[in-house]
């Protein structure tokens, strides 16, 4: 008999984004005159970078000739040209991360995700709430433990920790999804101490990190004084170079980092994930680490950039707006996602289903992204200008009346 693991009882029943899915065919089917503007999945819109394209075609080339082909890459971590290109651009904002430090993925989900087979089930895991749902689902499928740290109205969805409430691994997400907020260099500090102090693992999701416009704000955690003795970074070219659908990302483990055993015996952290890697992961294709390269260069970073001013200005549009109407808020300005308070004491799906049915906007409810996301809404700036200018329009005009 094969028994499952039994921890997947324990998840929640459905995926935030099936849900609203099912809302959405239910009312198309019922109004198939009506035309949405979707702002609630987090999936950029703007095409690949030309340099990018031209380094992705230029490998597939490549594979295409005896004399370049490749097979499987021999360290399994990515090939040293894309490390290095990282590394380097570590450095342009003042963090040392090393080529060999830095492992290539398919994407920080897969990360956030396979990370958890390092860590022993003994760990109690802290996770900010609310928070991108991967870091909860993927342990509680391992057994371990969770808390959560509160990210609310009065802390401006930026929780921080509590001395007395001890814990071994942390997530922190910084621009966050779904909040938009981003921790100040002094916040992320306080962090760092407190994981020294627990011994901890800091789990650092920088997914978001090229849409910090104020540059006094941390891109990294190794910006931080100690936070290569306490944290691992887990990075994505998805929204920084939209690379949704072409797969790539990359985890930081620096050499020094620590895990133990209950003894206190040290082992290195960056050794385990290499181990692990290497038994279930085949590395990332050729042409695609090509075309990763190239969104590190002068010229990658400069079209890059040009794509993420223009979703922060449909940002600026969509906080402009609520700024008229009087609608609480926080993200938007370094990062691409606006977290609002639902008007009127609504709760997050009441005004779901009120911006669907009113004026065919779609975001996604708060409270799918954990108990403290109640009577919150996340709205994205993917979406095109003109559909983020149309909703706008559309939002006051509902609200004003
Ligand atoms: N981390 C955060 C916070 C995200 O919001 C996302 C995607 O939405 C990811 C990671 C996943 O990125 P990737 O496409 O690289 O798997």
């Amino acid at each position: 008999m094969a028994y499952y693991n039994s921890n997947f009882n324990s998840l929640k029943e459905n995926y935030l984004f099936i849900d609203i899915a099912k809302k959405i065919k239910q009312y198309q089917s019922e109004n198939p005159d009506k035309t949405l503007i979707r702002m609630g999945i987090g999936d950029v819109t703007l095409p690949l970078a030309p340099v990018v394209v031209e380094a992705l075609k230029k490998g597939a080339d490549e594979m295409g000739q005896k004399e370049t082909f490749k097979g499987y890459e021999d360290s399994g971590k990515g090939y040293m040209f894309l490390r290095e290109a990282i590394s380097k651009y570590y450095k342009s904002f003042g963090a040392n991360v090393y080529p060999d430090e830095i492992l290539i993925s398919d994407g920080a989900k897969s990360d956030c995700g396979n990370i958890v087979d390092i860590f022993s089930e003994k760990n109690v895991v802290l996770v900010t709430d609310p928070a991108y749902p991967v870091y909860v689902d993927s342990n509680i499928m391992s057994g371990k433990k969770i808390i959560y740290a509160s990210s609310n109205e009065e802390n401006g969805f930026a929780a921080m920790p509590d001395k007395n409430v001890d814990c071994d691994i942390i997530y922190l997400c910084s621009p966050n999804n779904p909040t938009g907020s981003v921790y100040t260099k002094e916040q992320l500090e306080e962090w760092v101490n407190y994981a020294r102090d627990m011994r901890a693992i800091i789990i650092f999701d920088a997914a978001y990190e090229a849409f910090i416009q104020d540059d006094s704000l941390p891109r990294s955690i190794y910006t931080i004084k100690g936070a290569r003795e306490c944290a691992i970074e887990i990075c994505s070219l998805s929204k920084t170079a939209g690379f949704t659908g072409m797969r790539c990302g990359y985890t930081v483990i620096p050499n020094e980092l620590c895990a133990y055993t209950v003894d206190f015996e040290g082992a290195s952290v960056s050794s385990l994930w290499s181990r692990r890697q290497g038994s279930k992961f085949n590395g990332v294709a050729y042409p695609i680490q090509c075309a990763a390269a190239a969104v590190f260069t002068k010229e990658g970073i400069k079209q890059t950039r040009e794509n993420i001013a223009y979703y922060m200005e449909n940002a600026r549009i969509m906080t402009e707006t609520c700024d008229e109407l009087g609608i609480k808020y926080t993200g938007g300005k370094n990062s691409p996602y606006i977290w609002l308070k639902c008007p009127n004491g609504m709760g997050s799906w009441e005004f779901f289903d009120f911006l669907l049915n009113e004026i065919q906007v779609v975001g996604t409810p708060g409270e799918g992204f954990g108990p403290n996301g109640k009577g919150w809404f996340r709205l994205t700036a993917f979406g095109s200008r003109e559909n983020t200018m149309e909703a706008m329009s559309r939002l006051k005009n509902l609200l004003k009346k």
